[in-house]
């Protein structure tokens, strides 16, 4: 690595609901807290949310009114934020880390609050079609597709959440599902409410077909192997998420790329925390990720006492 030339007690990867409220509870506590963030946007996963679900409180929020707020007071309390993803962390003798802008930097502690990114589906058609008719965000994309027929797959409450965004929207909504649904369920009963959303069972996607955009995609029933076309013009898929762990030495993970942290948001290297949807065992909701990401600034506080 080249020699460092910023320097910063607390480093926090990640600009999600994790991330941001680590930085905010411990600069709150008068440490010098740097965020990184690797998106143009801040928020990660509920950054494009219309209307977010499970905050226990009364009243509508988007996933960016919460992000905005915790941003304006991450800002407020003086977090240095870098709009820059880190590229590389080295964990021995003690924690190091490089943005993609080239910047080195010699933290004291590190929170990782990288969450994770929707999956894809791995098919003929769906990058040659991303913003031609594959769509990640019902929010921002769902009007271009008014009046017409679209598909959403997956089971989660993702899928459901966006094909609920989608029928108000769309003349129809079909959703292509693996397995039954594992959404909330009160997400079930609503979805179940509408009449133009309509549902294949044991089945995926196989190709997304089309020329100047999305015509329909191919469909595969896991059970009988048969395929079919469902004609559609845009393609909403929500089959799940995957850790954004590509930055991290391999040894603090667990094979399926999480970062391996228990309740005290230790992971296998001194210094380094991990907190949200990064993290093994993370129950999947925003208060949650919020609640992490006070729990691992705790524990990194703890840490720092120790140090000093
Ligand atoms: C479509 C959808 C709808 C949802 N709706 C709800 C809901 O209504 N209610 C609910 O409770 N939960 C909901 N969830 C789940 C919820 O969004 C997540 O559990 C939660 O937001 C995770 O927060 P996080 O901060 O841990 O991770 P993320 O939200 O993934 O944030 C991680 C951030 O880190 C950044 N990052 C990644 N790599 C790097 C790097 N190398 N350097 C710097 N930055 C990096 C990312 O750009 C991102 O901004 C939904 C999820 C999805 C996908």
């Amino acid at each position: 690595m080249r020699p460092l030339r910023n320097q910063c007690e607390v480093a926090v990867i990640g600009g999600g609901l994790a991330g941001l409220s680590a930085a905010c509870h411990m600069a709150r506590l008068g440490r010098l807290v740097t965020l990184f963030e690797a998106s143009y946007m801040f928020g990660g996963l509920v950054a494009t949310v219309d209307e977010v679900h499970g905050l226990g409180v009364p009243g509508k929020f988007s996933g960016q009114d919460l992000a905005v707020h915790l941003l304006d007071a991450a800002r407020k309390a003086a977090v240095q934020i870098v709009e820059a993803g880190v590229e590389k962390i080295e964990t021995a003798p003690q924690p190091r880390l490089r943005d993609a802008e080239g910047r080195d930097y010699k933290p004291e502690v590190i929170i990782v609050a990288s969450g994770a990114s929707l999956r894809k589906l791995g098919v003929p058609g769906e990058e040659e079609f991303l913003g031609r008719g594959v769509s990640r965000c019902a929010t921002c994309d769902g009007g271009f597709f008014r009046g017409q027929d679209v598909v959403v797959t997956g089971s989660g409450d993702a899928a459901v959440e966006e094909a609920l965004v989608l029928a108000k929207i769309c003349r129809r909504v079909i959703m292509v599902c693996r397995s039954p649904l594992k959404a909330k369920r009160e997400y079930v009963d609503r979805i179940a409410s509408r009449d133009n959303v309509t549902f294949i069972w044991d089945s995926q996607i196989t190709e997304v077909l089309g020329e100047q955009g999305v015509t329909g995609v191919r469909v595969r029933d896991v059970k009988t192997g048969v395929q079919s076309v469902v004609e559609c013009t845009g393609l909403f898929p929500f089959i799940g998420v995957a850790p954004n762990t590509g930055f991290l030495p391999a040894a603090l993970l667990d094979r399926n790329g999480h970062v391996q942290a228990g309740d005290d948001y230790r992971t296998a290297a001194p210094r380094v925390f991990a907190a949200g949807a990064v993290r093994k065992g993370y129950g999947g909701n925003i208060v949650q990720a919020m609640a992490e990401g006070i729990g691992a600034a705790e524990a990194a506080l703890r840490e720092l006492e120790n140090i000093s």
